[in-house]
């Protein structure tokens, strides 16, 4: 590509122009820009255009560009000002400003102890502005882009593949047809419950998910009740994956099981006492974690999807895979489950590898990106079984079931809320103790405190009370909320 040097007046914002030139701003503050840059062969073309004698339209370039030189500026350059059309622009302009004005990531050390992941020292997100900025922020890179889009696309992905199969293969958006058997009424597939459940499921935990990841950095207490909805997520999600297998996935023999008779009301369990753990374990341990902070969300969780998916796994192993199509995306959805398990439980490969994955390759990525694929495996699965079994569901399990089924979710639902926003009020009553604490230490009331606490964190020892954690590098005021 030729290419001339030009002193270009900009009579508009930046990114469109930038975005034609190829070239990164460096001032965004304003609608008027000066820089000297190389113009690709469209512009030089129309550069040289303009200077002929019989110059011709342009067709390659879909800016306007017109000469005035010699410039005022530097008498030796020509002046090209730059005009495009403003209003289809306008508010894509004033979005794209804002998002080039949003403060730049930071190191690990400069945001307060409760924010700060292991092994990843660099692209947190500044703690304490509004929350704009932070929904904002999907747009920018730091370390949880990754987390939050990986998420947020499949759940776009889930939407929009249920919708079509709904209308495609469903006979009818979510079981409810014009039509009833007899041809008359408003008509509701019960059969169809339990399938509408899991995408709802599917879409809860995906978007409470992208939600905490995004949002999350705003302050210490936003922080806390956005992880408790994530976990309230992870409930809702097992049940739902519970009553789907149980229902379309299950072999007869297995509901028969000791293990199938106790199975839904024990899946109900076990997902609220998952959520119950993962928000008592984010409540109750600090950094540096201990272990049994993992254990105390990994074994339950684990127990959860033991139970959850034991229908599927006696069907893997008591039945020949060949004349099953959804019998290999079951064995891979599990084996996707198992690997995103792995990346859960251990900080792989940051481990080895401090600072270097902070933006991209993480483990908590690699977990986010594997669930993902794992459910989008399991959703074809389901769908599959659905189709092979829709038509004697009401036989195999009578309308009873599905009744249960049909409260039994949105009580589970109840209960996950209720126990967040119960985790919620603790933390509430906590942190406005330690800012009580902190505002009298600060006073001198407790004298000698801060010196020890200060002394304490320099020989790198976190103590248990709370307050060190909030000031963890001997700033008193560095961090307000
Ligand atoms: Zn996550």
């Amino acid at each position: 590509m030729t290419a001339l040097s030009v002193n270009v007046q900009i009579t508009y914002t930046s990114y469109c122009v930038t975005n034609y030139l190829g070239k990164a701003c460096t001032s965004t503050n304003s609608n008027k820009l000066s820089m000297t840059t190389q113009l690709p062969t469209c512009c030089t073309f129309l550069y040289r255009q303009t200077l002929s004698p019989h110059p011709q339209p342009p067709h390659r370039c879909p800016i306007l560009l017109t000469p005035s030189f010699p410039s005022v500026h530097n008498p030796t350059m020509p002046s090209i000002s730059v005009s495009l059309p403003l209003k289809p622009m306008s508010s894509l302009s004033s979005f794209l400003s804002s998002l080039s004005s949003l403060p730049h990531t930071v190191r690990d050390t400069e945001v307060p102890l409760l924010f700060r992941e292991p092994y990843i020292l660099s692209g947190y997100r500044p703690v304490g502005h509004s929350w704009s900025f932070y929904f904002l922020s999907l747009f920018q890179i730091h370390n949880e882009t990754i987390n939050v889009w990986s998420h947020l696309l499949a759940g776009v992905y889930v939407a929009l593949r249920f919708s079509v199969f709904a209308v495609m293969c469903g006979g009818g958006l979510v079981g409810l047809t014009l039509n009833g058997p007899d041809g008359l009424g408003l008509y509701l597939d019960l059969g169809c419950l339990p399938l509408v459940y899991y995408v709802l499921s599917l879409l809860t935990y995906l978007c409470c998910s992208a939600a905490a990841h995004l949002l999350q950095s705003h302050s210490e207490l936003a922080h806390y009740a956005l992880f408790f909805l994530d976990y309230v997520g992870v409930a809702v999600y097992q049940y739902g994956c519970a009553l789907a297998l149980y229902f379309y996935s299950s072999d007869p023999a297995w509901r028969r099981s000791r293990v199938g008779e106790v199975f839904l009301p024990a899946a109900a369990l076990l997902a609220w006492l998952s959520c119950a753990c993962c928000c008592f374990a984010k409540l109750s341990y600090r950094h540096p974690y201990p272990l049994h902070r993992k254990l105390c969300q990994v074994v339950p969780t684990g127990l959860a999807y033991l139970l959850d998916i034991s229908p599927v796994a006696h069907r893997l192993v008591s039945r020949t895979w060949g004349d099953d199509p959804a019998m290999t995306l079951h064995a891979i959805q599990v084996l996707l489950f198992l690997l995103a398990a792995f990346f859960f439980s251990c900080p792989m490969p940051e481990r080895f590898f401090p600072g270097r994955c902070d933006i991209i390759g993480h483990g908590h990525q690699l977990f986010h990106f594997l669930l993902s694929l794992c459910t989008l495996t399991q959703q074809e699965a389901v769908f599959e079984d659905f189709l092979s079994r829709r038509a004697s569901l009401m036989r195999e399990y009578g309308e009873c079931r599905f009744l249960v089924a049909a409260v039994s979710f949105p009580v589970l639902v109840f209960c996950s809320v209720l126990t967040a926003v119960v985790m919620r009020r603790l933390v509430e009553r906590r942190l406005r103790k330690e800012d009580r604490w902190g505002k009298e230490v600060e006073r001198g009331e407790r004298v000698g405190e801060r010196e020890i606490r200060c002394e304490e964190e320099r020989r790198g020892r976190e103590g248990k009370r709370g307050r060190r954690e909030r000031y963890g590098d001997c700033k008193m005021n560095s961090y307000t909320f």
